[in-house]
Formats: structure tokens, C-alpha cells, sequence
């Protein structure tokens, strides 16, 4: 896959797949965070839809007893990454996607204004596949090459205490090397 290929905010190499659930990001936003999320619908159940059928309104809320628990929920990531490591994206990079909730990271609130969103198909606390390292890692560089990427957390480091993905499954050391980004950049591990 090709991650260096850009057009408008959306990357070439992942697969496309539009969601309505994003606004502008502030004027002179400083795009430098990349926040990793873990996500399965419902929760430990990997393969099929159901993660895109939410980011784009379509999920059938009768479908599962859990989803009746996220009924009406609005929301969307720029990117998605499943167990294969095959990526896709709903929103531009150069919009502003509903991932973060209330936040705050190096010193700055409201983390959607100036972050991009990336969700591992995953459960919160387990384990991720190898390929879903390569792709997330292809994806972070192709990011830094587009914006000033300095900063990467988890969305437990950006709302602790409220959330806890990706959780202790995720290692930091791997993405760390993978990118060979200092490790100021990442949470401490
Ligand atoms: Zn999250």
C-alpha cells in the first residue's frame, strides 16, 4: 500500500469510506498529535462492518444488545485499521474527526481540534496483530511527512480515567521503534 499519496487530506493508499461525522478544525490548527484507539463491534468480535456502519451513521442499533448501549451515537476517526492491517479512512486529515471527547494533551484541550484519530480493530487491554503494527506504523510516517506530527498518545493518555484504549495490549515500544521517532514523542513505557 502506498501511504505517501495524498489528495486534499485523504490517503491514497487506504480505502475510502466517507463519514458525516466531522466539522472544520479551528483556523491555524497545529496538527501534531496522533491519538491510537482501540475499537470492536461489539466489543472482542473482529471482522465484518459494524466499525464502518457506525463511523458513517448506518449501524442497525437493533442488530446486537450492545449496540442498543450506543444507540444514537455520532461519531467517526480519520483512520481505521483492521486485524489484517488493511486501512481505512472516513474523514480528510484536514477536517476535524469525533474521537477524542473531552480531552486534553500537552497542554492543550479539546484534542480533535488538532489531532488525527487512528482505531486499531482491537480490544481495549488485549493484544494486536503484527500486520496492524506495519500498517499503523506506515501510516504515522506518511503522516509526519503531511503534518507536523510531534506528539503520540493513546486515547487513555488524552482522557485518563474516563478511557482506557488501546490499553496494556498495545505496545508503545514496537510503534516507537517501527517509526524510530524519539521517545519524547510517546507516552512514557
Ligand atoms: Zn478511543
Amino acid at each position: 500500500m502506498d501511504f505517501d499519496r495524498w489528495h486534499q487530506g485523504w490517503c491514497l493508499g487506504a480505502e475510502k469510506c466517507e463519514s458525516p461525522n466531522f466539522g472544520p478544525r479551528p483556523a491555524n490548527a497545529q496538527v501534531d498529535l496522533i491519538v491510537v484507539h482501540s475499537i470492536s463491534l461489539p466489543p472482542g468480535k473482529f471482522g465484518g462492518q459494524h466499525v464502518q456502519q457506525l463511523f458513517t451513521n448506518q449501524l442497525d442499533w437493533d442488530a446486537h444488545p450492545y449496540f442498543q448501549t450506543i444507540r444514537g451515537l455520532e461519531v467517526s476517526a480519520h483512520f481505521f485499521i483492521e486485524r489484517t492491517g488493511r486501512v481505512w479512512q472516513f474523514v480528510s486529515c484536514h477536517d476535524r474527526a469525533w474521537h477524542a471527547g473531552v480531552s486534553q494533551y500537552r497542554g492543550r484541550a479539546n484534542c480533535n481540534d488538532d489531532s488525527i484519530g487512528i482505531e486499531l480493530e482491537g480490544l481495549e487491554g488485549e493484544t494486536f496483530e503484527a500486520a496492524q503494527y506495519d500498517s499503523l506504523a506506515k501510516l504515522c510516517l506518511a503522516l509526519g511527512k503531511q503534518y507536523p506530527i510531534a506528539h503520540v498518545a493513546g486515547h487513555e493518555h488524552i482522557a485518563p480515567g474516563r478511557k482506557k484504549d488501546p490499553g496494556p495490549g498495545f505496545k508503545w515500544d514496537v510503534l516507537q521503534k517501527n517509526v524510530a521517532w524519539p521517545s519524547q514523542y510517546f507516552p512514557e513505557f
